[in-house]
């Protein structure tokens, strides 16, 4: 018989296959708010000129493919670098921190997972309630036990920080805390400047080891201030992970570029930890593709590319912020019991709006709006076409 006759079928992915739903779906009026990509007003993944700018640059020099390095272009992971901690940041002049190129946010967060199942074997890994739905599953095929710390507030619709803060000041030193730099997924709901101190400063009297997941850097309020828990993060002389990503800044989704940064406590430590954090890597993959990374490489490096990236990530966080505005005032107009002033107040790409699984489910089979059953939608999905009809949907099924 086959070696695969005892194989049995993997659970679907609960996201993609919401994507399989819709896709088979006939009606023209249906929408796709189940999505984690960002869309303009016409409903398209933007290519963003910038970077069609740098990719036509580059297609007419026509670079040889050779391979690269293991850790990827030295000027991506540098401007990388730049991003995360500031053009003037210490940490970066004294050489502690070390950057490399990955497939997208989510390589760097494998690659992370797998060196610090190295580093520290017998740690646990916590993760926010709710998360991202790929953190426990990865983080547990990297070996690990994955628990939960407290994050989500219903009540309020806010962060629960007195629970987390206590659960975090609960747990044995060495565990590593996975931490949504900004944006949080799926909830929107984001901590304060003042909290995240509060936050640095637990990791450091409980030595945890923090993991900072930054996919929407530029999503919330803008690079710098959206970079607000690295920050507070690199000037406590903490050693601790980030996983970053170009996939929605850079409107970049299938070039997978990402990266991952360490920051450590000395130059010479800094030198260990990529020797080893490159062996993870050559055994994995060997070495990143070139295509995103040079891209994302040309627009930082020149001002005028840089500025156009800027403006252009400016439009797609002001688009959405006007998309929140507008949901909640239609909403009020259709007289919707509850008010869904909150909207206003979550950040990045998502939101949840408290619809349960039942009114999600109500929502697709009878308007063909389809979102997540935990009543996560994608903000960035909405447009001026179909505002209304989505407002229409949620207000007949809380009616
Ligand atoms: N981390 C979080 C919190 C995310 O929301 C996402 C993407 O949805 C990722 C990581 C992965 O990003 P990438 O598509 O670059 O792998």
């Amino acid at each position: 018989s086959s070696i695969f006759a005892a194989v049995e079928m993997a659970p679907r992915d609960p996201i993609l296959g919401l994507n399989e739903a819709f896709n088979a779906d006939s009606r023209s009026t249906k929408v796709n708010l189940g999505v984690g990509v960002y869309f303009t007003d016409e409903g398209k993944i933007p290519l963003l000129g910038a970077v069609k700018a740098a990719e036509k640059a580059r297609l007419e020099a026509a670079p040889a493919r050779g391979y690269q390095p293991i850790e990827g272009l030295a000027a991506y992971n540098k401007a990388v670098a730049e991003l995360l901690f500031g053009k003037d940041s210490a940490l970066i002049s004294e050489g502690k921190t070390i950057t490399i190129e990955a497939l997208g946010g989510t390589g760097a967060l494998k690659v992370g997972a797998d060196y610090l199942k190295r580093l520290n074997p017998a740690a646990k890994v916590y993760i926010s309630d709710p998360s991202w739905e790929n953190h426990r599953a990865l983080f547990e095929s990297a070996g690990f036990t994955v628990e939960n710390y407290p994050y989500y507030d219903a009540a309020t619709r806010g962060v629960n920080f007195a629970g987390m803060k206590a659960c975090l000041a609960s747990l044995p030193a060495g565990s590593i805390i996975v931490l949504h730099a900004c944006c949080h997924n799926p909830t929107g709901a984001d901590m304060t400047d003042a909290q995240w101190e509060e936050i640095v400063a637990v990791c450091q009297a409980r030595g945890l080891v923090p993991f900072l997941d930054m996919a929407y850097q530029g999503f919330a309020e803008g690079i710098d201030a959206d970079a607000v828990a690295v920050r507070a993060f690199s000037k406590s002389g903490l050693q601790f992970f980030i996983s970053s990503s170009f996939s929605k800044s850079f409107s970049l989704y299938g070039e997978r570029v990402g990266a991952l940064t360490i920051v450590t406590a000395s130059k010479e430590e800094a030198g260990r930890v990529m020797s080893q954090v490159k062996r993870v890597v050559r055994t994995n993959y060997s070495n990143p593709p070139t295509h995103g990374g040079a891209v994302v490489a040309a627009v930082l490096a020149s001002a005028e590319l840089r500025q156009q990236w800027e403006d252009e990530l400016a439009g797609m966080r002001v688009r959405i912020r006007e998309m929140r505005k507008a949901l909640v005032e239609k909403l009020a107009e259709r007289k919707v019991a509850q008010d869904f002033g909150f909207v206003m107040k979550q950040r990045g790409m998502f939101s949840y709006t408290g619809l349960s699984a039942e009114q999600v489910e109500r929502m697709k089979t009878e308007f063909g709006v389809y979102a997540v059953s935990t009543g996560r939608i994608c903000i960035a999905a909405l447009n001026s076409k179909n505002i209304d009809y989505v407002a229409d949907a949620i207000a007949a099924v809380l009616k």
